[in-house]
């Protein structure tokens, strides 16, 4: 049994992960259910990097400390990998975690002991007021927050001398080309390194949110030398506890680091360096993918043009469709993996219409039924399988493409199997030879059976790291017992053969075919009340329920990233690119008649009701006299119905109407925000006031 150690970028919990990061988790959730399918020890390794000055700067504008602000944070990635059914995982976070501080610090003592590090004079660009590190050196450079000029400073630094290992890192580039993949990557970070190698800064003397330095405790750790040094201990590399030392020896070094690009010079540059100056053994792999593009157009009308995976699963599920299963298999089907690739719901919807639902969904209906009308509901004698010639090729080709994560290719293989199990049907017409009472075409038929059944036998272990759910299912009605994860996925599979006489189970359908219209619609009701329930919040200023808050500016640091070019990104690099996420202007100012244009009405609740799956919203019946209008609120985590039955509100009546989870709602009560949580806190009235009073 040999060992498999993977890692996800360590990612970096300012806001709630989107479909970006869930894309890397689950590429590699796959890769490491093919490895344990294979018969490898895996460790599969997730976790937040969460250190810097950015999370102290969010963290305090939420008026939280850093440490509880990340903690929470950290929560919502477990809750998301527990949503997206990501297999076992190990899960390292930086701050406030012992084992850590000690790793790093290791890790920079090594590298000093041996010459690499020297304490000198940085000089860099720092903005004042947002407390920030712009840019290195002295060139003149803006704050991509506030936009001011950046200040000139100078601070006494320790630096990694990285243009020490610029020849070595060459060596490796050629010893072992697989270092980095894709290729066209290889040929980047070589570009890069030839043109020359700079020293790096590795502490910064203005920042409190880090590891400190060893003996200086001025200075803090520069958040990439932590952050990288994290695929170390969470392995249990510096841990006190022995079991913990034995895995990292048993994993340590990783077989693969899987990364979006643009953190590829960190890992591909920094981190085999950081790893040389302390003299510990090189990961094997870095994999750099591309980015998920979103149909900008689309989203760009309810603004914002993220797309958070939660919705997508809900969406599907909500038509019995398995939502995970069909999202992974888009996410791998759909194109070739490293490169860039647009996200689709029309393509997924056309994927699973096509795939899922045609293809094999027809082959495991069709075949459970045909077991059970003619072969009395159990597997027929075996048969000897000539021509396997044709399965056999289609399996290894499978593997050699999960070798070199071509998923894509791997799953065509799959539906090679499965097209060549339709045909099979298609032209033997097993209904045809059921009625024949020639001998001869009863052979045939159980012949046939068997084949098919052997197929999908086949096609259910190879599905599994990418539809577990769904290759379970088939598993299940093949009558089969044993955990299909117990299977494995090498040559033995070619020779392993259903048992005769099995029961199967019952015919159930797995992937219901979805009526384009309506999904769509499901998709983007869905994925807009669920950014809504995510918009950011300001103290004391409107919350404005059941209603977008484009129109006012609303600087938090938990906006959602929303880059130009709408892209999706991957985990965040930081540092190498600035951060445009977190906009401080100050609201603007409006005249009279600007304001004179929202019709605010005194409303009084006649009736409150929850809202079928959706634990934040209320609908409310809301009389403003000369009518009664529905609308719907998201302050059912604070109000129960029956406090607010009889309640006076204020309801902003001339709002285009719009569906929340499906529900009309028209208008919107105000209310103010209160608190890091933003908690709702309804707006009424000390005096007794008629219905449909206007507010100005
Ligand atoms: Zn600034």
């Amino acid at each position: 049994m040999s060992k498999y150690y993977l890692t996800t970028p360590i990612y970096y919990p300012n806001a709630r992960p989107h479909v970006g990061s869930a894309y890397t988790t689950i590429v590699c959730d796959v890769i490491a259910r093919y490895r344990r399918m294979c018969g490898d020890e895996v460790a599969f390794l997730t976790g937040t990097d969460e250190h810097g000055e950015k999370l102290q700067r969010a963290a305090a504008a939420a008026g939280e400390s850093p440490g509880d602000f990340v903690a929470a944070k950290r929560e919502l990635f477990k809750k998301l990998w527990r949503d997206l059914n990501i297999s076992e995982y190990k899960f390292v976070h930086t701050s406030q975690n012992p084992d850590h501080v000690r790793s790093v610090q290791w890790m920079l003592r090594q590298a000093n002991k041996n010459g690499y590090i020297e304490k000198k004079e940085y000089e860099g660009r720092y903005c004042v007021d947002d407390e920030r590190y712009i840019s290195d050196g002295a060139e003149p450079a803006n704050c991509d927050i506030c936009g001011r000029p950046a200040e000139l400073i100078s601070e006494q630094n320790y630096f990694f001398k990285l243009s020490a290992f610029q020849e070595r890192l060459l060596r490796l580039y050629e010893e072992r080309p697989e270092f980095v993949r894709p290729d066209f990557r290889l040929n980047e970070v070589k570009s890069f390194v030839k043109s020359g190698l700079r020293d790096i800064s590795v502490s910064r003397r203005r920042i409190k949110w880090g590891i400190p330095w060893p003996d200086d405790p001025e200075q803090v750790f520069y958040v990439w030398y932590d952050a990288l040094t994290s695929y170390m201990t969470g392995i249990g590399f510096q841990s006190e506890d022995p079991a913990r030392q034995a895995e990292f020896q048993k994993f340590w070094p990783a077989d693969l680091h899987m990364i979006g690009k643009d953190i590829l010079r960190f890992h591909a540059v920094y981190w085999p360096a950081f790893l040389m100056a302390a003299e510990m053994p090189l990961p094997k792999m870095v994999f750099a993918h591309g980015w998920i593009y979103y149909e900008a157009d689309k989203m760009s009308k309810s603004k914002g043009n993220v797309v958070y995976p939660e919705p997508i699963v809900d969406a599907l599920d909500s038509f019995g469709a398995p939502g995970n299963d069909a999202l992974r298999y888009y996410l791998l089907r759909e194109a070739p993996f490293g490169q860039d690739t647009s996200f689709s719901y029309d393509a997924l919807i056309q994927r699973f219409n096509s795939d899922l639902a045609n293809d094999l969904g027809n082959l495991v209906s069709r075949t459970v039924a045909m077991l059970h009308q003619f072969s009395a509901g159990s597997v027929p004698p075996a048969v000897s399988l000539k021509n396997q010639q044709g399965t056999i090729q289609l399996i290894t080709a499978y593997q050699e493409a999960f070798e070199r994560f071509d998923f894509s290719s791997a799953l065509s293989f799959v539906w090679g199997l499965i097209s060549e199990a339709n045909k099979l049907i298609v032209q033997a017409k097993p209904w045809e030879l059921a009625k024949s009472a020639s001998a001869a075409d009863q052979d045939k038929l159980r012949e046939t059976l068997y084949i098919t059944a052997q197929f999908l036998r086949v096609i259910s272990v190879l599905l599994c790291p990418v539809m577990p759910i769904s290759a379970k299912w088939i598993w299940k009605q093949l009558g089969q017992t044993r955990d299909l994860e117990d299977e494995r996925i090498d040559d033995s599979l070619k020779f392993k053969f259903l048992e005769p006489a099995t029961k199967v189970g019952k015919a159930e359908p797995i992937f219901p075919r979805l009526d384009k219209e309506a999904t769509l619609a499901k998709l983007y009701e869905l994925a807009e009340a669920d950014m809504e329930q995510d918009k950011p919040k300001e103290a004391s200023k409107p919350v404005q329920i059941g209603k977008p808050t484009d129109s006012s500016p609303t600087p938090s640091t938990e906006s959602r990233v929303s880059t130009p070019e709408s892209r999706v990104s991957t985990p965040e690099s930081r540092a190498a690119t600035p951060d445009s996420r977190i906009p401080t202007p100050a609201p603007s100012q409006i005249s009279i008649e600007d304001f004179a244009k929202v019709d605010m009405r005194v409303g009084e609740v006649v009736s409150a009701e929850p809202v079928a799956n959706a634990t934040k919203l209320l609908k409310l019946m809301v009389d403003i006299g000369a009518e009664v209008r529905q609308v719907v609120a998201g302050v059912a985590e604070y109000y129960q119905p029956e406090q607010l039955v009889g309640m006076k509100v204020v309801l902003v009546t001339n709002l285009q109407p719009r569906k929340l989870r499906g529900v009309e709602s028209n208008g919107m009560v105000v209310a103010a925000s209160v608190g890091p949580e933003g908690r709702p806190v309804l707006a009424t009235f000390k005096e007794d006031v008629p219905k449909g009073a206007k507010l100005k």
